[in-house]
């Protein structure tokens, strides 16, 4: 078991985080001492921790106390802030048949059959007229999508389930004949708000909290796992991190589950607008920024598939990793994974200062591999890159699983990783 502190510290985190951007508003409240910029400010006396937002992205730095190159190298460690889910239509209020209903469209790759007969809240961002927003989180049962019952349904436990998403994931949410305007009014209600909000940015989530599972108390169950483990995991080690002649950063993109195409994904600009004024901000030049840029490092972290106990067949057989037993490095030769010879050495330089265990992780030739924001990163600012994760089952179910001892394994990796090691 690790310290029970930073586990929960961890469940804390996983259950105030029900979207993007309360992921991010739970990682500002943990980096205490950082001072939040605004991007359109003008950025000429940077401070030594620093930490800037982008929608349900956000970038943060820790620089030594003392002098600093201009052109000193970043040690950098990346994750993202979103999880597939159900989303709520921006005209959801829907229905039939004695039965109120909400329209959802499905976000990222979520497993259809998790998000049956679980009692669903909501949170995400309301958008004023003006274009303000506010985070919501209606951390109570709203909502559920029913499964058929098997009565009608004779042939599913051979045949298995087929679940159309447009037709059989929308979810109830009362009794009744469904009324334009209904949820909007609903919600307004739930906000404290005297009007509807204009749009709205709304997660459907299980309200069932975060768990420690097993008899030995080894396990970890949560919804969003991939991939706020490591967004809680890279918090937690830039604070404990102390950088001596390089800057450490943090970056968590939102729009990883859809590919990262976007104004806070890792494809889009953020990171590299940051890294490029943090350079600025201290008199570099450009080729101080390209001298910085070549000599940086990092470590992209989201979580990897454990060996699965009911179908160790779906795994290569000389790389299953272990629940417990470290974080994976992430490998595959044709760049899904960014990790390379000399970026898996340095990885394994920080897990041995850390005294944490490691593992490696490949996918089998006849299944196709995931990717994940490491090689966007590495493409977009040519930083060398090793993409790890925590193992873990049930990736992109409501409600995954990992160990209780992985996550504080890959803090204490990521800090000595900050730190320099
Ligand atoms: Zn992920």
């Amino acid at each position: 078991m690790p310290t029970p502190d930073a586990l929960d510290d961890l469940i804390t985190y996983l259950d105030a985080s029900p979207s993007p951007w309360h992921a991010v508003e739970s990682t500002l409240e943990r980096l205490d001492g950082f001072a939040l910029l605004d991007e359109a400010d003008a950025w000429s006396d940077v401070p030594a921790r620093g930490v800037a937002v982008r929608g349900g992205a956000l970038v943060a730095w820790r620089m030594p106390e003392g002098p600093i190159a201009a052109h000193a190298p970043f040690r950098l460690v990346g994750a993202h802030t979103d999880s597939p889910c159900l989303r709520l239509k921006p005209r959801p209020d829907t229905g039939g048949h004695g039965w109120r209903q909400l329209g959802v469209e499905v976000y990222g790759g979520i497993l259809n059959n998790s998000w049956l007969d679980r009692d669903l809240g909501i949170a995400g961002r309301l958008v004023g007229g003006d274009g303000t927003a506010t985070l919501v989180n209606v951390a109570e049962p709203v909502a559920r999508v029913p499964q058929l019952a098997v009565h009608l349904d004779r042939d599913v436990n051979s045949n298995g389930l087929t679940l159309d998403p447009q037709q059989h994931l929308t979810p109830v949410w009362g009794l009744g004949t469904p009324t334009p305007g209904e949820f909007a009014l609903w919600l307004a209600g739930q906000a404290d708000l005297d009007t509807p909000p204009s749009w709205w940015e709304l997660c459907l989530y299980d309200v069932q909290g975060a768990a420690v599972l097993g008899a030995d108390q080894s396990l970890l169950a949560s919804g969003r796992l991939d991939n706020l483990l490591s967004c809680w995991a890279a918090t937690r080690a830039l604070l404990d991190a102390e950088p001596s002649d390089h800057v450490a950063v943090i970056v968590l993109n939102d729009h990883e589950e859809v590919g990262s195409s976007s104004a806070t994904g890792a494809a889009g600009p953020f990171l590299q607008a940051v890294l490029e004024r943090l350079v600025a901000a201290r008199g570099g030049t450009d080729d101080d920024l390209h001298r910085a840029l070549v000599a940086s490092a990092c470590v992209s972290a989201d979580n990897a598939h454990a060996v699965h106990p009911n179908y160790p067949e779906r795994h290569e057989p000389g790389h299953r990793p272990a629940v417990n037993g470290g974080p994976a490095l992430k490998v595959n030769s044709n760049q899904r994974y960014a990790t390379s010879g000399t970026t898996a050495a340095a990885f394994q330089r920080a897990c041995e200062a850390a005294d944490v265990p490691w593992q490696v992780f490949v996918s089998r030739n006849n299944m196709p591999c995931g990717s994940t924001i490491g090689p966007i990163t590495s493409t977009r600012l040519g930083i060398p890159t090793a993409d790890v994760g925590v193992p873990q089952l049930s990736m992109h179910s409501a409600r995954e699983l990992c160990g209780t001892d992985d996550p504080v394994h890959l803090v204490a990796a990521a800090a000595a990783f900050l730190a320099g090691a």
